[in-house]
């Protein structure tokens, strides 16, 4: 057997996910394969004994490796290392990014280098997903490459060595490599898809409902009708279909309430074990003709002082309880929904495990609610799988359209772009009857959502958010709220209406932030850019920029400036009074930009419209004073813009060409001096 390593640096989970696959792949080809995350080199795996390996790592930060891939990369970062260290090492990389951020991919292209520079040879092309846009643009041709490279590899090893050169920027400092701003970001598009997308004409999807009123039939239940495929007649290549390994059974053992079982599986951005938190009070902070409801709650926590502003708590939602329902009858599972089980894997399977996240006893009803992602995006794996378990042939064949190499335009614009989840494609493929078991195999764990810290000091903590919102225009799908913020709102929604006063409890995981906290010295001038729910963290900050401030007397204090933006003045202008009060000595400058209610054309529409009109100052702040910028929010449109705008401003400012202005800000980013903490 040919002997493979599988190893993973992963901040959410989803580069560990993506190993899995690989590894199970891997087995299902015939291949002695470990899986290792990089944190264990030297216990679990020695690098010097791999000869090839298969990494997948993940971003953090802005363009940092993940945590548990730091000290792997440090150790071999070392400069006593010779130069042909890693020689012996052939290897495959996949990265994973977000291109929103300023830095793309930073974290798997250091891993990239530093295998270079100690002489591993590349045998696949890497690849670097993209978040930003779509990972499985990336991912999924990646890993439909990989097999053939490795084989070609391993059947004749001194076969096509990709990177058989030094790399050039091995001298390079590595902070301002790291650090310059990625220009031409990789943004991941993959050509055979682009190819495959012109061959394909005419794909709709057209999604029906039975009746308005009844949710069994009107949210959940639509049919997916191909009006035409031009793949009717092609001949086509289905993936490989991976055997099912799970087994459930019942179980005798008593079942511990689902908070503690679930203490076993940490969620891996976390920097504490799972936690209850005590809702006491949530209130609404928008007024009711905003076009988003923002809900502000106070909970109770355990070491209340672990929660610092900038720091974000994790909250373990649940999937809301009609689509479990819908589930569980359509499955046929509603005799046993409420019975304990137990999971094993099957005696066939090697080196399998049960996922982490399923509990060791549990119900159906539990495992749908609280552990699996019933609203993820099928992927192709799973449709490949649902296949076998559809009756109807016509069915089968749009099944099989849909997971197959030649399908990859109709896949990408019939279930990603409508971010169909595996409750619409059963609801729509009548004849589709899944096991439980094929569920539990591949769907994802439901994640916990993060929410910043939105105060300092007082007792409780609280946070903010917006209620997510799917219309069901123009994607032709059923109103959706978001999982965790449905599940927040509707939690909290007695207490806002005041019938209910009785705490609620909630499952949480605290979690650090890397490095958007306040700077030690009073004397740092910073500058805060947060539209709406982003000025959380600010709320927080100058919380306890005001207690330093009265706790130092005569300190010399710099300036603080913030950013804000909301629609209207009277709608949602999160906390005015509060930001106001700030002003008396603890902000030295408040801006703020109404987009909906601009009158005149001098009154900003954004907060990169406030930015410019105190560009000489902003710049001033940016380049000469060594001010810290803080970014909070949309990472899809109000980051880049902002970053753009700077650039513009520094353009302006310093009188020089739009190259040189990126030059400069490349500069405040090593510095550490723009942290962002964003997201989609
Ligand atoms: P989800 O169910 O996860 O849905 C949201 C996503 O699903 C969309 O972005 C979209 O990609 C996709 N989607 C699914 N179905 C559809 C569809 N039909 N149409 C369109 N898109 C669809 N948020 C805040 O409000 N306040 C905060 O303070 C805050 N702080 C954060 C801090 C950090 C460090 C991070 C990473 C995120 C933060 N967020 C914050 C975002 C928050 O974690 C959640 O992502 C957000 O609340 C949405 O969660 P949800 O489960 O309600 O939505």
């Amino acid at each position: 057997k040919q002997k493979l390593t599988v190893l993973y640096g992963s901040q959410t989970g989803q580069a560990e996910e993506i190993a899995t696959q690989i590894h199970e792949d891997a087995v299902f080809n015939g291949y002695d394969v470990d899986l290792h995350c990089l944190k264990d080199a030297g216990k679990k795996f020695d690098i010097s004994q791999i000869t090839c390996a298969v990494f997948v790592c993940s971003t953090t930060g802005d363009g940092d490796p993940p945590e548990n891939a730091r000290k792997f990369l440090r150790t071999l970062s070392r400069k006593t290392l010779s130069k042909d260290h890693l020689s012996h090492l052939k290897y495959a990389l996949l990265g994973l990014g977000d291109s929103n951020y300023s830095t793309f991919c930073g974290g798997p292209k250091k891993l990239e280098r530093v295998l270079i520079n100690l002489g591993a040879k590349q045998i696949h092309h890497s690849g670097f997903a993209d978040d930003g846009t779509d990972m499985e643009l990336v991912v999924e041709p990646w890993l439909e490459e990989l097999w053939p490279a490795l084989k070609k590899y391993f059947s004749n090893q001194d076969c096509e060595i990709l990177n058989d050169k030094p790399e050039e920027n091995s001298t390079k400092d590595e902070n301002s490599d790291f650090a310059k701003l990625d220009k031409n970001v990789d943004c991941g598009q993959n050509k055979s898809v682009e190819n495959l997308s012109k061959e394909i004409k005419n794909i709709e999807i057209m999604v029906t409902y039975k009746s308005k009123n009844d949710i069994n039939t009107t949210t959940l239940q639509k049919s997916i009708l191909l009006q035409e495929s031009s793949l009717s007649l092609v001949e086509l290549t289905l993936p490989p279909l991976f055997p099912l390994y799970l087994e459930t059974f019942a179980s005798n053992e008593v079942r511990p309430a689902i908070q503690h079982y679930q203490n076993d599986c940490p969620f891996p951005i976390a920097s504490g074990s799972r936690t209850s938190g005590l809702i006491r009070k949530a209130s609404v902070l928008t007024r009711e003709d905003a076009v988003k409801r923002t809900i502000e709650i106070c909970m109770e926590v355990e070491n209340r002082e672990q929660y610092m502003p900038g720091d974000a708590i994790a909250v373990c939602c649940k999937n809301p309880a009609q689509e479990v329902e819908w589930l569980i009858n359509r499955l046929d599972l509603n005799e046993k929904a409420d019975e304990s089980l137990q999971l094993k894997v099957s005696v066939e399977a090697k080196k399998k495990s049960v996922p982490s996240f399923i509990p060791n006893i549990f119900t159906i009803r539990e495992v749908f609610t609280s552990c699996l992602d019933i609203r993820a995006v099928v992927k192709k794996p799973l449709l490949r799988c649902l296949v076998e378990f559809t009756s109807d042939p016509g069915e089968k064949r749009q099944l099989e359209e849909l997971c197959s190499r030649q399908g990859g335009d109709e896949y990408m614009k019939r279930i990603r772009e409508n971010f169909i989840s595996i409750i619409d494609i059963i609801a729509a493929f009548q004849s589709c009857k899944p096991t439980l078991e094929v569920l539990l195999q591949h769907l994802p764990r439901l994640q916990p959502r993060r929410y910043s810290v939105a105060n300092y000091g007082s007792e409780f903590i609280s946070f903010v958010f917006n209620v997510v919102h799917f219309p069901n225009e123009p994607s032709h799908l059923p109103d959706r709220k978001g999982i965790c913020t449905g599940y927040l709102e509707s939690l909290v929604e007695p207490m806002i209406k005041q019938k209910q006063v009785d705490p609620i409890s909630i499952s949480i995981f605290p979690t650090k932030s890397n490095d958007f906290a306040l700077p030690g010295n009073l004397k740092t001038p910073i500058v805060m850019i947060g539209p709406g729910t982003g000025v959380s963290p600010f709320i927080g900050f100058l919380q306890q920029r005001r207690e330093q401030i009265h706790s130092r007397t005569a300190c010399n204090i710099g300036p603080a400036w913030l950013f804000f933006g909301c629609r209207h003045k009277e709608r949602d202008f999160l906390f005015q009074s509060e930001l106001e009060s700030f002003i008396d000595g603890v902000l030295t400058k408040l801006c703020v930009a109404f987009s909906r209610d601009k009158v005149t054309e001098n009154e900003p529409k954004y907060v990169q419209d406030s930015l410019t009109l105190h560009k000489n100052d902003i710049v001033k702040l940016l380049l000469e004073d060594k001010a810290v910028f803080f970014v909070c929010g949309d990472a899809r449109n109000m980051a880049k813009d902002v970053r753009n705008c700077l650039i513009n401003l520094i353009a302006i400012e310093t009188n020089c060409d739009e190259d040189a202005a990126r030059e400069k800000f490349s500069v405040v980013l090593a510095e550490k001096r723009y942290k962002e903490d964003i997201w989609t």
